[in-house]
């Protein structure tokens, strides 16, 4: 089996079984057994692959209850290259026993929501949605509710339009990502406003589609190839010196998965290096730290407190678990929403801690998440994308 679906098993005997990844995966804590973190389910993938142990649903429960954060594979000493090794076992799963309804039409929805139908049908739900709170609470098919954003009143209103800078200094590619695109259109907006502020024209390509990453992480490897050649094809079209991205997930499969040499900047990490004040309102503001701008896109999560420190009049005060997973994670949420409430939870109850007013991150995904939570949980505290807190205090 390893050879038919070119498995990497030597990446995967590279793990020395040291239990490291335990001490940081977010599923562990809920499951305590040995196929809820890293080791155990990259062991599991070895077993299957040479024949050792069959491939049952008892095996790819632990697979699914994975959120792909990728945190073991940060933290591990050895180099063991957990994502290319379990999108490979899940590529097995899909094809050995079928896909679920949720996986399938989940990222059927993303591949399609920026076609021309897709873009219609997403402008007319965002004018019918019109009277609707800012947040709706949905049943989920598998148990439990979440709230989601309500969709963004005018999608993909920024594509396909340059946005000058007085005194350009740089030409950025802004790469929106799906859920900027479809429920947080004003993030969009923010992203643009700082940035045209520091000298920065942004140009937002007309027809990029999803980044793919969600395909990736879920296994479908022909499917991400599929938008990963789009959006070259369509990010080659402009002239630009660098990209950024508003959502590490799309700035990781940038980085990672594109074999580009483009040079990518997290918008934190961008805003960092600047000299720029912005104007606190007196506020205590605290972080999320997304896991996948440390893991995927590898960046310093210390970034986030170095860009903080350049607003005035406001306390930045640190969460003990800051860089801890929220639960999001995607699909996963909606696969596992208790497992996801549990992660969910922990982390609403630290930044209750830190009696912050706001709570920035720099991950529509995160953002959905922590605003979910914030209503479950009773938070008082206002979650915000970091782009959205800069904005509003120029
Ligand atoms: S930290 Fe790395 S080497 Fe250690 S058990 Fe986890 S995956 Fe294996
Ligand atoms: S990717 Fe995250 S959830 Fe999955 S095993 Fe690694 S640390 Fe645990």
């Amino acid at each position: 089996m390893a050879e038919e679906f070119n498995f990497p098993i030597d990446l995967a005997q590279k793990c020395v079984k040291c239990g490291l990844c335990k001490s940081v995966c977010p599923t562990y804590p809920f499951r305590e057994e040995e196929g809820a973190f890293a080791r155990g389910r990259l062991a599991l993938a070895e077993m299957v692959v040479k024949g050792e142990l069959p491939l049952t649903k008892e095996v790819v429960a632990q697979w699914n209850e994975c959120a792909m954060c990728r945190r073991c594979e940060w933290i591990c000493p050895n180099d063991v290259q957990y994502k290319e090794i379990l999108t490979k076992a899940r590529e097995i799963q899909h094809k050995e026993l079928g896909e679920d309804f949720i996986s399938k039409a989940g990222l059927k929805s993303l591949e399609l929501m920026q076609s021309k139908v897709g873009r219609v049908a997403l402008k007319v739900a965002g004018i019918l949605s019109k009277p609707l709170p800012k947040e709706i609470k949905v049943p989920l098919p598998t148990g439990g509710v979440k709230f989601f954003p309500k969709p963004y009143g005018k999608p993909f209103e920024i594509r396909g339009k340059t946005f000058k800078a007085q005194n350009e200094k740089k030409k950025l590619l802004f790469f929106t990502g799906c859920m900027i695109d479809v429920f947080y259109g004003n993030t969009g907006k923010s992203v643009i406003k700082v940035l045209n502020k520091l000298g920065y024209t942004v140009i937002v390509p007309k027809d990029i589609k999803c980044c793919g990453a969600p395909h990736l992480y879920h296994g479908n490897h022909e499917a991400f190839e599929t938008l990963r050649e789009h959006n070259v094809k369509e990010i080659e079209k402009y002239e630009f010196d660098a990209i950024v991205v508003a959502c590490p997930t799309c700035g990781g499969a940038l980085v990672e998965d594109y074999g580009k040499n483009w040079k990518v900047y997290s918008f934190t990490e961008l805003l960092s290096d600047e000299r720029i004040k912005f104007k606190g309102q007196g506020e205590r503001v605290t972080v999320h730290v997304p896991c996948h701008f440390y893991t995927a896109m590898k960046r310093n999560p210390n970034l986030f407190y170095k860009t903080l420190e350049k607003v005035e009049n406001a306390e930045v005060v640190k969460a003990e678990k800051a860089q801890s997973c929220c639960g999001f994670a995607g699909l996963f949420s909606i696969k596992n929403p208790e497992l996801s409430t549990e992660i969910q939870r922990e982390k609403m109850l630290d930044f209750k801690k830190t009696k912050a007013d706001y709570i920035v991150t720099e991950c529509p995904g995160c953002v959905l998440q922590l605003r979910d939570g914030a209503k479950k949980f009773k938070n008082k505290q206002e979650v915000k994308h970091i782009a959205d807190y800069l904005a509003e205090r120029l």
